[in-house]
């Protein structure tokens, strides 16, 4: 049964995260910001979050004592992982007000039922097929190779995923993955990828921002990089990207951020990727260069306040830090030269406070501003200079 909830939650009430990565950092900041106190939930000591929230929960996504705690002591609770227990975001959602719901996220969280489900929104995705036994791979179409097989469930940062060239490789990948659920789909020719972030809000007010334009090395998105003078000339790719993302985010009766990723084909056609219910890696230069950040929104559609504006007021180019930077050629450990980075006066340097670097882990994010996309490039192929 739906609990009433009294909205807007007042500044100087408690809001809830399930999630204490550098996602829900930021969501604290801007929680802060409007006076709110958060609480975050995560397993983990000194998770990124945890020394920036008013209170970190140490405890297991799904520990029920936890989750009565949290519940009982938030207004409000989102989440900044898409693999979040969906029962969870349902348990909490019998005490306080959860965006975004349990069962939108399930959707998301599961390739095969996000694939359906996007198509079935009318929005196009690569060809494919679920597999979830060998045989599957067996009657697959041949248009599918070369494809990649795509785990189900807890894939990210291109992690679970085997490209395959033929059926056999995917077999063989498919064994690899011990036989768990999958998706394969056909590889496409990528002449760029975009993302959409949007917000929206329990009275079905939406805000979309100017897609990003994204690089992704060894499958880990590199650069982001959004030119508020190219709307005008991108307009109809733009439009039916925006389109797409809130026909999604309104079938799925969606509340929050959330970020629909797609490719653009050779052929200049647009085809879906996958769905974030959460704010997005893509949506880091919204802090710097929007009029609303992705994570104040984010706060704003969970207390029921109005949504900000997701004008980019500036051009962004933003570049991950990953902790490959603090190692040298030779395997040593170093510190990134810093000051050397914000010698560039529209750098804006986001470190995350995680005590260890490692090869691949995302560390912090760098955005460069500018008047033109031509300035904020200038100055972000200085700050890569100086990052080596
Ligand atoms: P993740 O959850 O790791 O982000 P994605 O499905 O977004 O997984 O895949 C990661 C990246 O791999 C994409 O951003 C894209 O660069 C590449 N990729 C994924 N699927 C395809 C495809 N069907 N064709 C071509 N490239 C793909
Ligand atoms: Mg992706």
């Amino acid at each position: 049964t739906a609990i009433q909830h009294s909205m807007p939650v007042p500044p100087g009430s408690w809001l809830g995260m399930v999630g204490g990565g550098q996602l829900g950092r930021m969501f604290c900041h801007a929680a802060q910001s409007l006076g709110y106190k958060v609480a975050v939930l995560d397993p983990a000591a000194g998770c990124p979050a945890g020394g920036v929230a008013d209170r970190h929960i140490q405890a297991a996504y799904d520990d029920p004592t936890a989750l009565e705690l949290l519940g009982s002591l938030c207004a409000a609770v989102s989440t900044e992982f898409e693999n979040v227990p969906a029962d969870s975001l349902r348990r909490l959602a019998r005490h306080c007000a959860v965006s975004p719901s349990g069962d939108a996220v399930a959707v998301v969280q599961d390739r095969i039922l996000e694939k359906a489900f996007i198509t079935q929104a009318g929005v196009p995705v690569a060809p494919y097929c679920a597999v979830t036994d060998r045989s599957h791979i067996a009657q697959a179409p041949a248009n599918l190779f070369p494809g990649i097989l795509k785990a189900a469930r807890l894939g990210y940062d291109g992690k679970g995923q085997a490209r395959v060239t033929s059926r056999e490789a995917a077999l063989e990948a498919f064994d690899a993955f011990g036989g768990v659920p999958c998706v394969l789909e056909a590889m496409l020719p990528l002449a760029d990828e975009i993302s959409v972030v949007m917000a929206r809000g329990y009275d079905d007010a939406c805000v979309v921002y100017t897609p990003a334009h994204n690089e992704h090395r060894d499958g880990i998105l590199a650069v982001s990089t959004v030119d508020p003078a190219a709307v005008q000339a991108r307009q109809s790719l733009y439009a039916q990207a925006a389109q797409a993302a809130r026909r999604i985010a309104g079938q799925l009766d969606y509340r929050g951020v959330l970020c629909v990723e797609f490719f653009i084909l050779d052929d200049g056609s647009l085809v879906a990727n996958e769905i974030a219910p959460r704010p997005h890696n893509s949506g880091h230069h919204t802090i710097n260069a929007c009029v609303s950040s992705q994570f104040d929104q984010q706060v704003r559609v969970m207390t029921g306040l109005p949504l900000g504006s997701a004008h980019s007021h500036s051009a962004s180019v933003m570049l991950n830090i990953l902790g490959d930077l603090w190692f040298d050629a030779a395997g040593q450990t170093r510190e990134p030269d810093w000051a050397g980075v914000l010698r560039f006066d529209h750098a804006h340097l986001h470190l995350y406070g995680k005590a260890e670097a490692r090869k691949g882990r995302k560390m912090g994010h760098i955005t460069v501003t500018g008047a033109t996309l031509g300035q904020a490039r200038e100055q972000a192929a200085g700050v890569a200079r100086v990052l080596g």
